[in-house]
């Protein structure tokens, strides 16, 4: 790979001597974000640009939400897109292990390290004590819900408590009076008054790490040059700063990039669009098309042409063109983008998309049991299954209100099947049905009801195939989309 130096900003400054090394570092509590692709892309391009390394990193401390299955899903979501990365969980590298699940022990020394320099403290505050604190805090006026008690007591006190084995959590010492200021590569400096920032919890009482401290520790142990993430990160970032202070380091240069907006200008959200990557798989989006329409999202090409390949974006990429003015995921100009790579494709090329979509064996292996037996000729298989393959069209919105319901009540259990369905990891069709069964008792519906609303909603027909073997065959994302559609169109 060369790098390019002619092509290097004054805003995201790059060392000639040092090529850049970058990381997207995803959570996997979830289905795989349309918005780490869009981080992805950024960091990958910059990496690739300067001549650097592009990591992912897996950043798994949270172990109440984090899964396994989302890891997996975001590995193959991500290849899905092309955008591939050169050290991670799953290719290794020279820095690793790359999911932080495997790194405890260095958060943890990381962390004693601190405490030994003086910049970090042991607090024993319990969760009763942190309670009562909160309320006189707030009676108080006082900008902080805590209020540091624990930052200098005594060390002969710290000393007794944790021979006693009194549970601790571990602090950052934030200056208290004075200012921050970072320096945002796109935005400049920002300022942040310091008694606006809490000690920072960087240990937590199980000995697990929060994301500022695994993040910077990380970050530095991994030669992460810049820091290239989403806006919402920014309040987040002077504690970053103050913890490489405390740690004698270098900090990397940080690159905020502008928040993805829905249509109405509020963050993107999977209320109003479809946010998983696999739901646009699955809805026969083309990768290098998502690609180019994530490109567009705050940066423009030198002509400001609407259409260019990874490739070009490559050949022509500097931060220096991004906007920051929230740029709008518009599904509409997706599709449009889509329909000009679609129509590029040669016969066969567009053959091979197709059966890499849902056209493969694999997936109409899936689909036969379920029509097998409601079929007389080859034929029917067409209209029996079309609700799979493309988006069943809407019904008049009585058809979907089960006698004696109303649109608000149908409203209402619409809400509460897409809260399931968000919820929903083992996407089965055993484990879907228990817990569809269970949503009957706790809305006092009788199954016939909520199930045919269920069926409606997702094959568009009353007359579907088993419902829940039909729902693990539409998959999670698509039938995520189809009851954000019914809601939007069963108003209460
Ligand atoms: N784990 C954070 C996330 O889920 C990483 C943020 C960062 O890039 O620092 O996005």
């Amino acid at each position: 790979m060369s790098s390019h130096p002619e092509f290097d900003t004054s805003r995201v400054p790059v060392d000639p001597e040092r090529p850049p090394r970058v990381r997207i570092a995803p959570s996997p509590t979830g289905d795989p974000h349309v918005g780490t692709a869009y981080i992805a892309l950024f960091n990958k391009v910059f990496a690739e640009r300067h001549g650097g390394t592009f990591i992912l990193r897996i950043e798994d401390t949270d172990q109440t939400r984090s899964t396994p299955e989302s890891e997996a899903a975001i590995f193959r979501a991500l290849r899905w897109v092309g955008l591939d990365w050169q050290e991670g969980p799953d290719v290794g590298g020279p820095v690793g292990p790359y999911r932080q699940s495997e790194r405890l022990h260095l958060y943890r020394e990381h962390a004693e390290r601190l405490v030994a320099a003086g910049e970090a403290y042991r607090c024993f505050a319990t969760p009763e004590e942190l309670e009562e604190m909160r309320r006189t805090q707030k009676e108080r006026g006082a900008k902080q819900p805590y209020d540091r008690r624990y930052r200098d007591l005594p060390a002969a006190e710290v000393a007794r408590l944790l021979a006693e084995g009194r549970p601790h959590v571990v602090r950052l010492k934030m200056p208290l009076t004075g200012q921050t200021t970072i320096h945002e590569a796109l935005r400049g400096e920002i300022t942040f008054d310091n008694d606006q920032l809490d000690d920072q919890i960087l240990l937590k009482s199980d000995g697990f790490p929060t994301y500022h401290l695994a993040n910077v520790v990380d970050d530095r142990l991994m030669g992460i040059t810049h820091v290239i993430r989403a806006e919402e990160w920014i309040p987040s970032t002077p504690k970053h700063l103050r913890l490489y202070q405390a740690f004698g380091w270098e900090p990397p240069v940080f690159v905020h990039l502008p928040l993805l907006r829905n249509n109405d200008k509020t963050k993107i959200s999977k209320r109003k669009n479809p946010v998983s990557l696999e739901y646009y798989q699955a809805a026969g989006i083309l990768p290098e098309a998502l690609v180019n329409f994530l490109g567009r999202m705050g940066w423009s090409m030198p002509d400001e042409r609407e259409k260019f390949t990874y490739a070009e974006m490559l050949e022509h990429f500097t931060f220096d063109r991004m906007h920051l003015g929230g740029p709008i995921f518009d599904l509409d100009k997706l599709d449009w983008l889509n329909g000009l790579y679609l129509r590029e494709l040669a016969p066969d090329a567009l053959l091979a998309r197709l059966r890499a979509w849902l056209l493969s064996d694999e997936y109409l292996l899936r689909v036969i049991p379920l029509v097998r037996e409601r079929i007389t000729r080859l034929s029917d298989f067409i209209p029996k299954t079309a609700w799979l393959f493309g988006e069943p069209t809407p019904l008049p919105v009585e058809s979907y209100l089960p006698k004696g319901k109303t649109a608000a009540e149908t409203h209402e259990a619409l809400l509460a099947i897409a809260d399931l369905v968000d919820k929903h990891a083992s996407w089965q069709a055993a484990p879907l049905e228990a817990a569809f069964r269970a949503l009957c008792e706790t809305l006092a519906w009788k199954p016939k009801d909520l199930f045919s609303v269920v069926r409606l909603v997702a094959t568009g027909s009353g007359a579907a195939p088993p419902l829940f073997d039909s729902l693990e065959a539409i998959g999670k994302a698509r039938t995520q989309a189809r009851v954000r559609q019914a809601l939007a169109l069963v108003k209460p």
